[in-house]
């Protein structure tokens, strides 16, 4: 069976029950966006990047923008409370009824304390399922810098891995491609450092609750999905 095989078919059946939450785990460029965006088209459920909503914050210049700025700037991960303020307002609206994918949160055993809260105050509601997404250092290093943004479809492309047919130029709407200030080998450093050690101790502690799967980032992208919607499956089931 092929990979996109796989996919559909889980397609099929992901439609059938709701996912519930889905946390997406990893470090920075393990490819959290990429596969949200393939899950949204199996289970049509929202994705929530907590990145995404801060630069939007951030083009915005709202004073949350301004605070996050220069921390995201930095490669630093901005304060808990923050960030789970603006999180607990998006999941107040209704699409998230069904479940979402949550994108780059938690991120501290602060912001997975504080989620696990509020999932406990839903009666009725599905836990949380966290699938934490492997990648070795260099080739997440080169992810990151070679990392390029459509900024009006949000595509995603890779000058090493996936570029576009015309070099810095969008293939579905022909937009001059972007690079996030944060994907600077400088800046990547930082956010390794954050990742290792504030967010690897979240990691465990999904793992430590059981509903916890680790794919293998490593590969076609159909393919990750593919494990990622089979893991789901397993740990719904
Ligand atoms: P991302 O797009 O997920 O790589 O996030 C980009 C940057 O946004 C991070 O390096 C942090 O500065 C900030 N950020 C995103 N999500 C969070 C979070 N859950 N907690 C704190 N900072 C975050």
């Amino acid at each position: 069976m092929s990979s996109e095989t796989t996919v559909n078919s889980g397609r099929e059946e992901g439609r059938k029950t709701a996912p519930g939450p889905i946390l997406l785990l990893g470090a920075p460029g393990v490819g959290k966006g990429t596969q949200a965006k393939e899950l949204i088209k199996v289970w049509g459920i929202p994705q929530i990047s907590t990145g995404d909503l801060l630069r939007g914050n951030v083009a915005q210049g709202t004073e949350l923008g301004k605070t996050a700025k220069e921390i995201m700037g930095r490669g630093d991960l901005v304060p808990d409370s923050l960030v789970n303020e603006m999180v607990a307002v998006r999941l107040t609206q209704p699409d998230t009824a069904n479940g979402y994918i949550l994108d780059g949160f938690p991120r501290t055993l602060v912001q997975a304390g504080w989620l696990d809260g509020r999932l406990a105050e839903r009666v009725g509601g599905l836990p949380v399922v966290a699938v934490s997404i492997q990648v070795d250092y260099n080739q997440l290093l080169r992810r990151i810098t070679g990392r390029r943004n459509c900024p009006v479809c949000q595509c995603i492309y890779n000058v090493y891995g996936k570029p576009p047919a015309k070099e810095g130029f969008c293939d579905v709407d022909g937009a001059a491609l972007v690079q996030r200030a944060d994907d600077t080998e400088k800046v990547f450093a930082e956010r390794m450092r954050a990742y290792e050690a504030l967010t690897a101790p979240v990691v465990e502690h999904y793992r430590a609750q059981g509903r916890f799967a680790e794919v293998d980032g490593d590969r076609p992208i159909a393919e990750i999905a593919a494990g990622i919607v089979t893991a789901v499956g397993r740990l719904r089931g």
